[in-house]
């Protein structure tokens, strides 16, 4: 466990880990229904919800989240996104166990082809966070583990496909790779004369702001492959100062960082939530891209927001925010060509 001050009151941790490593912060993570209830003062009586819903999908949660969730509130935004409950036992009909249909678009182990110029690399298993809406939580990560052999073949599948011109990496969290891997695949990719763009689709850096190091940004920007962030936070107590920092990094070494959200029931299922969270990226450096519908992945059914309301609430949003800080409204549609931006315009 983290060792509690007693100097300050609300948030009891609030410095224990302004200065431990990364790789100290995701090693303590907690893990268990028990450190979870004691370290957020959570009833009691949750312990057996919490223990049926972590059999299926395990809990995780790095201190410098918990550290923005309030102790004792069983309904703050942040708990619900990881806290795991008994309805995720429940099988719901119309949810599966893998929404996207990644597996039927899968050429190279680790490797998603979907869109004609980008492809998507599972490039870790791990996650700095354990997400309880995720829509992978089912995915077998055991068969798409970016080894270094499969570098090579990613790097022949790429060389093969001049259309492709961008690549995601995506996971799992790319963050929990160490530097040396990333650097290693980034030495690969540049070799793919047709390739511009390297994505990184994380949550690292707003769950586990240390991620962000000097080290890490010298790797990125050292490479001739332009670097684009796409963070995922979903609610504006998500960002705190050490995530504005960190991001101020990575934007004063010219790269851009975007934001895409899950639309969420009682996390962030309103346009007054949405839209603080738009003007708090905003502040923050961050541009917002894109909002997800939610998808129907089994054991979430809890966060499911319809495509109905997913529209009044954008409408409404539309009302409160400039163009530039109004995020797409989309919905991955297995099959198509691109993402669907769902008719905003009933
Ligand atoms: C979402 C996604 C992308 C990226 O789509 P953009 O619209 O470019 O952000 C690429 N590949 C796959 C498989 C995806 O699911
Ligand atoms: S960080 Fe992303 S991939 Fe990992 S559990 Fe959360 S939503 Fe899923």
């Amino acid at each position: 466990m983290i060792p509690v001050s007693s100097s300050s009151v609300q948030f009891p941790a609030q410095k224990s880990h302004m200065n431990r490593s990364w790789q100290q912060l995701f090693s303590e993570s907690v893990l268990s229904p028990e450190q979870l209830i004691e370290r957020l003062q959570l009833p009691p009586e949750s312990l057996s919800d919490l223990i049926s819903g972590n059999r299926l999908f395990q809990l995780r949660v790095p201190e410098p989240y918990l550290n923005r969730i309030i102790p004792g509130d069983i309904t703050d935004p942040l708990l619900l996104q990881v806290m795991p409950q008994i309805a995720e036992t429940i099988a719901t009909s119309g949810y599966v166990t893998d929404p996207l249909q990644e597996k039927s678009n899968n050429p190279v182990p680790g490797l998603i082809h979907k869109y004609k110029s980008r492809i998507l690399l599972i490039t870790s298993g791990a996650c700095a966070v354990n997400c309880r809406y995720c829509f992978r939580r089912h995915f077998d990560y055991q068969d798409n583990a970016l080894s270094k052999e499969r570098i090579q073949q990613v790097q022949d599948y790429i060389q093969q496909d001049t259309h492709i011109n961008e690549v995601i990496l995506s996971g799992g969290d790319p963050l929990a790779t160490s530097d040396l891997r990333l650097k290693q695949l980034l030495n690969s990719l540049e070799q793919v004369t047709h390739l511009k763009r390297v994505r990184i689709h994380t949550r690292f850096p707003v769950v586990i702001p240390q991620r962000i190091t000097d080290d890490l940004i010298e790797i990125l920007t050292a490479s001739r492959l332009k670097v684009v962030w796409v963070f995922h936070i979903n609610h504006p107590q998500e960002i705190d100062p050490l995530l504005t920092e960190a991001t101020k990094k990575l934007i004063q070494a010219g790269m851009p960082v975007l934001n895409q959200s899950v639309l969420l029931k009682k996390v962030n299922d309103s346009a007054n939530i949405l839209a603080a969270l738009s003007e708090s990226l905003f502040d923050a450096g961050i541009q917002p891209y894109y909002l997800h519908a939610f998808d129907l992945v089994q054991g979430a059914s809890h966060f499911n927001v319809t495509d109905e309301q997913a529209i009044r609430i954008w409408q409404a949003l539309q009302k409160e925010l400039p163009g530039f800080l109004l995020p797409r409204l989309v919905r991955e549609i297995p099959g198509r060509s691109s993402k669907t931006i769902l008719n905003t315009d009933i």
